[in-house]
């Protein structure tokens, strides 16, 4: 506040405001709406209640009550990580974080895989979902989760690839029973958003900036998530930072 900022609260642009309107209104325009949309497997049974999407899962802190119950987190990243321990310290019975690559390839940062194995969960190394089962026999409309099929993986050397791929391995398949299942492997840009600004983007749906990180829209610069840097914050922090100087320049 002291610098002279004003915070307008519960504005979602593409929604409730447009880039149109802010164009109109400020000279300059960063954008910094993050990747939040979870990813999907596209596998059968994904639709089904009780499959979250971990990182929403987080982010607007709603939970289904845990207690007793056995839930599986899929993905290998910093987030599987945070799902699986949250949802553990939630009071969940019994925590699973399968994995389709090795423990030594996982991208989450190994102190954390090491913390998560002292909380009492359970890793579940080159093993890979393939289905998701629903209860049978329920009087309710709602079809609920109730097993997962899962396949174990080899991993295979493939030639001109940097890192061994998890090849499932025939007739490895078996079942879990769960009441969770929750999908962190990767998130993504919201689309709808995204294509409401008429902004330039990458084949993968991430705004593209120049070196000054302006889009190709003059005067409208993003940074963050939302331009697929890495998805770190201190990256996030850095692009910040770095947009400010840039948008001070174009100001001058
Ligand atoms: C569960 C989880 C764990 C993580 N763990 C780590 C970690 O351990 N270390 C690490 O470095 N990074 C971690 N990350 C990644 C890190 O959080 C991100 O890289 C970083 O927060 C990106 O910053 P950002 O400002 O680009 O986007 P965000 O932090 O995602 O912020 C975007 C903001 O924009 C808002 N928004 C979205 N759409 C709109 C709209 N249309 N209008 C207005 N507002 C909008 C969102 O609500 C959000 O508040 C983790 C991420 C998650 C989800």
């Amino acid at each position: 506040m002291e610098l002279g900022i004003q915070v307008k609260y519960n504005q979602t642009l593409g929604k409730s405001i447009t880039l149109q309107e802010l164009q109109q209104k400020y000279d300059a325009v960063f954008l910094a709406i993050g990747s939040n949309v979870p990813m999907q497997m596209n596998i059968e049974g994904e639709d089904l209640q009780g499959v979250y999407g971990g990182n929403k899962l987080l982010e607007n802190n709603e939970h289904p009550d845990y207690k007793g119950k056995k839930v599986a987190v899929i993905g290998g990243g910093n987030v599987a990580i945070d799902c699986a321990r949250t949802i553990k310290r939630k009071g969940a019975q019994e925590v699973y974080i399968i994995y389709r690559r090795a423990e030594e390839q996982m991208p989450a940062e190994k102190k954390e895989i090491e913390e998560a194995k002292e909380e009492g969960i359970t890793f579940l190394f080159q093993n890979n979902i393939v289905k998701i089962l629903p209860k049978e026999n329920t009087k309710e409309n709602i079809k609920r989760v109730q097993k997962i099929e899962c396949i174990k993986t080899e991993l295979v050397q493939k030639e001109g690839d940097l890192r061994p791929s998890p090849v499932d391995i025939k007739g490895s398949n078996y079942f879990l029973e769960m009441d969770y299942v929750v999908m962190a492997i990767g998130s993504k840009p919201e689309q709808e958003i995204v294509k409401s600004l008429s902004i330039q983007t990458n084949t993968k749906g991430y705004i593209e900036v120049d070196r000054n990180y302006m889009t190709s829209q003059k005067g409208i610069f993003a940074g963050g998530d939302i331009t697929g840097s890495k998805a770190t914050v201190a990256w996030a922090a850095r692009a910040g930072r770095n947009a400010a100087e840039a948008i001070n320049e174009y100001l001058k």
